[in-house]
């Protein structure tokens, strides 16, 4: 260990910047959400960036006196230090940084993680600040954003818990049970009030039995960079994982290693797990005090049977969240750069699916119809016939551009495009055969024209 990454209270205490621009405002703006005074010795006359202005005190003078620098907690200068501030900040010992020089300074600042109550923090010693920043980013999609809700009710409590359990090994195994227990659930969610009722009624003893929690995740398109953090974070936290086929391994791979999964992925016309035995497992696997994971492809809420799954849970008085994902008509759109609205060319759009449930209501083509709108198909490739038929039958125009996205976001993404009129032989013709998305709208206009573009060039090479 080079360098000691020591953590200063900041309550009551006086935090200084000397200088100017860019460097000096990026060492305030770190103070701004902690209970430090802060005070800007500004020596220029640039202007003073709002959030700034709000909280921070902008001194006359260019550097304190020598009563407040020696009362001053840190003090930061971007720029060449005076002789005066050197000779004084060394006889006081007062914790210096000069902003690009550690061969001056007394303390550098590492990349910090700010939640609050909870602050991490990364540090080479100044040797590679750049590195530092990237593992920043990596303990930063780690540290949920509730996590100092967590950290400050913890704080608000102790004394109580202190009181409570005058013995230390109680209040050990106290803090172990919760700070990992619902009262993280819901910090995390942001309820503030729940979080500390369950801090609290923890203080009765170990629950009797303590219930799980269900987490329904969207998991994406597919490709593991198009997970949100907090779905990470939960993959990451989960006891059990309850999944989709169509999640593929390279997401599976980011759960935790000793989580137990189980696929109940489903193929088109046969139901290895059906609906209702899916929610019967969340259930029990909640009951038996399990963390789950429903892990479901794109958003839970997007033709994925999250709103049944949801119902089953909430009538069963279990806990339940539900965490959005990338929908694959999003990514797929994202994909063919097909824009799902256009001031010019689609003031709408629609998340439409081709197959509707035995006996359920048909895809109301007529509202569909209308120009200017895109309607994003899914699990459209066996019913493009259909999807053609009942547009171009309403009224749709049979020239309208289309664009077909399979395995959207995957390694082995591929994007075809044709007009609506053509659409069924079109995937015939290509092969589409994965999971894909067909997007029909005036927006795919580009797409149409690169792709005719693009075949037209492999013609002319296949000849040549
Ligand atoms: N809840 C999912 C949709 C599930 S329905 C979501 O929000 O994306 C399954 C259909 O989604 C597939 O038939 C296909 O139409 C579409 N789909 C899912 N993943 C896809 C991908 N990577 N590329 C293209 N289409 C995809």
């Amino acid at each position: 260990m080079r360098v000691f990454l020591a953590s200063i209270p900041l309550e009551g205490r006086t935090v200084r910047v000397i200088g100017e621009g860019h460097f000096a405002e990026a060492k305030l703006r770190l103070f701004l959400t902690s209970p430090a005074k802060i005070v800007w010795h500004k020596t220029g006359d640039g202007p003073v960036a709002a959030d700034i202005a709000a909280r921070v005190t902008i001194s006359d003078r260019p550097e304190p006196k020598k009563k407040a620098l020696r009362e001053t907690a840190l003090l930061f200068v971007a720029g060449e230090p005076s002789e005066r501030i050197k000779r004084l900040a060394k006889r006081y010992n007062v914790m210096l940084n000069v902003v690009d020089s550690p061969a001056q300074s007394s303390f550098q600042t590492p990349a910090l993680i700010d939640r609050g109550g909870v602050v991490a923090a990364v540090a080479t010693g100044g040797a590679a600040p750049l590195l530092a920043r990237d593992l920043r980013s990596v303990v930063e999609s780690a540290l949920p954003n509730g996590i100092g809700l967590l950290a400050d009710l913890a704080q608000d409590v102790r004394a109580t818990v202190k009181s409570v359990l005058p013995k230390f090994d109680d209040r050990r195994h106290y803090w172990a049970r919760a700070l990992r227990g619902p009262a993280r659930d819901r910090a995390l969610a942001g309820d503030e009030a729940g979080a500390r009722r369950a801090l609290l009624s923890e203080l009765n003893g170990p629950q009797e039995a303590p219930q799980g929690v269900v987490h329904l995740v969207g998991a994406g398109p597919g490709d593991p960079d198009l997970l949100t953090l907090k779905a990470l974070r939960l993959l990451r936290d989960a006891d059990v994982v309850v999944h989709d086929r169509l999640v593929p391994a390279a997401i599976l791979d980011r759960v935790r290693r000793d989580a137990r999964r189980i696929d109940v992925g489903k193929t088109k016309g046969s139901h290895p797990v059906p609906q209702d035995a899916i929610a019967d497992i969340l259930i029990d696997e909640a009951k038996a005090g399990n963390r789950v994971v429903r892990l479901k492809g794109g958003d839970p809420f997007v033709f994925g049977r999250g709103g049944e799954e949801l119902e089953r849970l909430q009538d069963a008085g279990i806990e339940a969240y539900v965490v959005p994902g990338v929908s694959a008509a999003m990514a797929c759109a994202a994909a063919a750069g097909v824009p799902l609205t256009h001031r010019d060319h689609a003031q709408a759009a629609s998340f439409v699916s081709a197959v509707v449930k035995t006996g359920g209501a048909q895809p109301d083509w007529a509202a569909l119809a209308t120009a200017n709108h895109t309607v994003a198909v899914y699990m459209g490739v066996g019913a493009a016939a259909s999807v053609r038929e009942g547009l171009t039958a309403a009224g749709r125009d049979p020239a309208t551009p289309v664009a077909v996205v399979e395995n959207g976001s995957l390694p082995d993404e591929r994007i075809v495009a044709g007009r609506l009129w053509d659409l069924d032989d079109l995937i015939a013709r290509e092969g589409v055969s994965g999971p894909a998305i067909i997007l029909i709208g005036e927006a795919a206009g580009r797409a149409l024209a690169r792709f005719n573009q693009e075949q037209g060039e492999s013609a002319r090479e296949s000849v040549a």
